[in-house]
């Protein structure tokens, strides 16, 4: 996946709301809080702040820069989904306006798209990105070959007839000023690689073509800075999955810690090797050219801030730069930081039985996540009877056998690194309890698509193999000895259905395993009635990071 998404789906909310706007706020009480309140505070606030020592003086002074193309890729990002932002002078509930602005709109993102502001019915498929009544037929009889895309809008010209109309011509006066501030950053870069980026990526914006700045992102490896910004994911396009929205992302590297991260990348082999199952079913062999980055994110803008918050970044989308550079990838530090503070920790304290709830670590939950998308590399990616590649003869089973095998994998390889005395700041016990915890916090909303069904597989799997068991209470009990052989009895199973394909199996098992069990959504229903936030939002800018 591109994205690593905190909570990928929803299950439907009963309540739906009722035009209440005023009422509500003229009469304040502590004990009712009005919904749309509820709804706010289920985004806990956190600030975005890095250690900023390593910069250059050069880095220093793009900072601004970069945060005020942020801010213009932010209300760009207005425009595609919604329209017109002055939505917002509309709206007098100092509640109801708050959520607009985490929602980006009208609609709410991690509810359905559901509307809560009086007057909007369900959201547009299309959002700003074509005409609100265009037809599908009529989008298919339309010759232009641009008309797919990603960086195209389509329009109706005086005469009524669709026409496609690129992202530069589109938002020109916005992307102008974005070129202007990029003509003074470019000035002030003194790294190479940095002004390549940025004089491609100006090119980028002006001709509707981001190959060239795609690569030259690509070696921009030897910066303490980086800035992701531009169209870039087409997830709000709901009409075709194909126009992309603009975002931005000003990021500073913590270079100790990826050099570290670059050396487990390079044990990859050796990790194959070692994992619990059967030599035929472990037979790739996984290149070790990975590029693997920890960052801190000083500012969020545009889509990738529009309700649940990505903790990783993996781009460029371009495959075609993708073949010739490979991709490069982000585990966005503080943001996981923010939501293990206040979301998985809190969960923890619920679940978790007290003498053992002090295991719950962050630095578990970063290893976890961050060798999660390590283990997608390893395992075996060719069936061994014959029957081609592991995602064709998987079938409908790929995505969900895929991650949980990453998600176990994941698990296997940091206990194996911490009994190497590789991975130095957490213990195996602090690895698998997190670990749990963290599958609660993923199908805390429901288990319905690929990752929820692997999660909940995991959590079965171990559940029945007796790595944990409830207390009188409901609190569980770890035992590590016995999460330990289940987590290597989980990966055999795994490694063995991929590498024969077996499809008939994976989804019988899927179909028995792969579900939320009654004793656990009495357990989720626990936690969410806890008042537990739902996701974050950032208090951000330069003053929150300390720069004039
Ligand atoms: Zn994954």
């Amino acid at each position: 996946m591109k994205r690593v998404s905190f909570m990928m789906l929803m299950l439907a909310c009963v309540a739906v709301f009722t035009s209440c706007g005023n009422k509500k706020s003229e009469t304040p009480k502590e004990d009712a809080k009005s919904e749309l309140q509820q709804k706010v505070e289920e985004y806990a606030y956190f600030d975005l702040t890095a250690d900023l020592s390593k910069l250059s003086e050069s880095e220093r002074k793009l900072l601004p820069i970069f945060f005020e193309i942020g801010q213009i890729m932010d209300d760009l990002f207005w425009e595609q989904t919604f329209g017109d932002k002055s939505l917002l002078d509309t709206i007098s509930d100092p509640w109801m306006k708050e959520f607009a602005m985490i929602n980006y709109g009208p609609w709410d993102r991690l509810d359905e798209e559901k509307p809560f502001v009086p007057g909007y019915g369900p959201r547009p498929a299309m959002g700003n990105y074509y005409p609100q009544d265009i037809t599908k037929d009529e989008y298919e009889a339309l010759s232009d070959p641009l008309k797919s895309s990603h960086y195209t809008v389509l329009t109706r010209d005086a005469e009524g007839n669709l026409k496609v109309v690129g992202y530069y011509e589109a938002y020109k006066e916005k992307l102008d000023k974005v070129c202007e501030l990029l003509d003074q950053a470019i000035e002030i870069a003194d790294n190479p690689t940095m002004k390549k980026y940025l004089v491609e990526r100006r090119k980028s914006l002006q001709t509707n073509d981001y190959y060239h700045s795609d690569m030259a992102w690509m070696d921009l490896r030897d910066s303490n800075i980086d800035f992701v910004f531009g169209p870039i994911e087409n997830y709000d396009d709901g009409f075709n999955s194909v126009k992309t929205s603009f975002e931005a992302f000003v990021l500073v590297k913590d270079v100790e810690a990826s050099s570290r991260l670059d050396k487990f990348v390079q044990m990859l082999p050796q990790l194959q090797k070692e994992l619990p199952c059967d030599p035929k079913h472990k037979n790739y062999v996984p290149g070790t050219s990975s590029d693997m980055n920890l960052y801190d994110v000083v500012f969020y803008g545009g889509d990738c801030n529009a309700a649940g918050k990505t903790i990783a970044i993996n781009l460029p989308n371009d495959d075609k730069v993708q073949a010739e550079k490979g991709s490069r990838r982000f585990q966005l530090r503080n943001a996981m930081q923010a939501k293990f503070d206040k979301i998985m920790k809190p969960i923890g304290e619920i679940i978790i039985e007290p003498s053992e709830q002090s295991h719950i670590k962050f630095d578990a939950f970063f290893w976890n996540v961050t060798f999660h998308e390590v283990a997608h590399g390893l395992g075996v990616k060719q069936t061994i009877n014959g029957k081609g590649s592991v995602d064709e003869a998987m079938q409908t089973e790929n995505s969900s056998w895929e991650e949980a095998k990453a998600d176990i994998v994941g698990l296997n390889l940091v206990c194996n690194l911490i009994e190497k005395g590789e991975i130095t700041d957490i213990t195996v016990e602090e690895a698998i309890t997190t670990y749990i915890v963290g599958l609660l916090r993923s199908v805390r909303f429901g288990a319905a698509e690929a990752h929820g069904i692997a999660n909940m597989m995991c959590y079965n799997y171990l559940f029945d193999n007796g790595a944990f068991t409830r207390n009188g209470n409901g609190t569980y009990h770890i035992n590590y000895d016995k999460a330990r052989k289940a987590i290597d009895g989980w990966i055999a199973l795994i490694l063995k259905t991929q590498a024969e394909g077996d499809f008939d199996f994976a989804s019988q098992y899927s179909k028995d395993y792969g579900k939320i069990t009654p004793e656990l959504q009495k357990d989720l229903d626990k936690i969410n009635k806890s008042g537990i936030p739902r996701d974050i939002r950032f208090n951000q800018g330069l003053d929150v990071l300390g720069v004039k």
